[in-house]
């Protein structure tokens, strides 16, 4: 069947949600332009921005970096570089590691690597066994997640970054939306923005130029390209609500085309009467890690507390 798009080609991607057909050609330019209308909608970057990328080593982060590494070459004063955390997951995160490093070397950007075991003391194996011997409630996603934002954000800083570029595709952003919800916390919807405000001096903005595509078309971009990615799951994955929210939301896709698309956008347009509601919370620095907080203590302060390693 031919390409719907340039008329020649043979069509290898059948796009669901608006009925096109396009070879590999036109869909790999597809992702590109769509990512840079999401750049330039939103305001991402300035010509000469010093931008971190979260690279995990698997599809999306590495896609991140080669769609960036292209847009960013036509803007000479700008530049890009690479920081993978390793948060210390054994049998997971080596592979990972490995495809981060060598897709940096590639593109010749520099990568940085820091661990939770350098940076908390302790690798996430171990607050997991800690956390299951104490019989505390989060799961090790929960832990994951606060501790990797916060080592990013960190890493980022001390690199002097003026924006922190992570992969998060429609897919993860329908998936926030609706555990947001079933968390009974709304109102952080109005902190997951493709872009963050420019809150406070130590706190790094953070953008999702990803945050338009769908993770499927993120997998068949990095397969056309032949990026190698990370093909091992991580162990603790399957525990998390997100899991069954995504499992959720891919089959309510498949029936309805354009269901996750209509999720985000009805978290856009609910924003800003969120952001009037959380007003008025500004940040302030945890009294005992320094790092910006809405509380009195950060959240992995709190949870590096309750399992007595601070
Ligand atoms: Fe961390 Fe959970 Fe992701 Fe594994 S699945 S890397 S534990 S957030
Ligand atoms: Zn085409
Ligand atoms: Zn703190």
């Amino acid at each position: 069947m031919a390409c719907t798009s340039c008329k020649k080609g043979d069509a290898v991607y059948a796009r669901p949600y608006s009925g096109e057909r396009l070879c590999s050609k036109c869909f790999l330019s597809s992702i590109e332009s769509k990512v840079r209308v999401t750049i330039a909608k939103y305001d991402m970057f300035e010509p000469q921005d010093r931008i971190a990328v979260a690279v995990s080593g698997g599809k999306d982060s590495v896609s991140l970096l080669d769609i960036l590494f292209k847009i960013e070459r036509a803007f000479p004063k700008a530049e890009l570089f690479a920081i993978t955390i390793d948060e210390g997951i054994k049998g997971y995160r080596d592979e990972a590691l490995d495809v981060a490093r060598a897709y940096s070397a590639k593109l010749g950007v520099k990568h940085i690597v820091a661990s939770f075991k350098g940076l908390y003391g302790y690798e996430l194996d171990e607050v997991v066994k800690m956390v299951e011997r104490k019989g505390l409630d989060l799961g090790p996603c929960s832990y994951c997640g606060v501790l990797r934002r916060r080592a990013l954000n960190v890493i980022a800083r001390e690199e002097g970054t003026d924006k922190l570029a992570t992969a998060h595709t429609l897919d993860d952003e329908a998936q926030t939306v609706m555990l947001n919800i079933l968390h009974g916390d709304p109102i952080r919807l109005a902190r997951t923005k493709p872009v963050t405000e420019d809150v406070h001096p130590k706190l790094i903005q953070r953008v999702k130029p990803l945050f338009e595509v769908p993770e499927r078309e993120v997998a068949l971009y990095a397969y056309l390209r032949g990026i190698k990615f990370q093909s091992v799951p991580c162990p603790y994955a399957s525990r998390a609500l997100r899991n069954d929210v995504r499992i959720a939301l891919n089959r309510l896709e498949h029936n309805h085309p354009g269901v996750k698309y209509a999720i985000v956008r009805s978290a856009e347009r609910m924003r800003p009467a969120l952001e009037a509601m959380a007003k008025g919370w500004g940040l302030r620095e945890c009294k005992s890690c320094g790092e910006p907080t809405a509380g009195d203590v950060c959240k992995p302060c709190q949870m590096l507390q309750e399992l007595k390693v601070l």
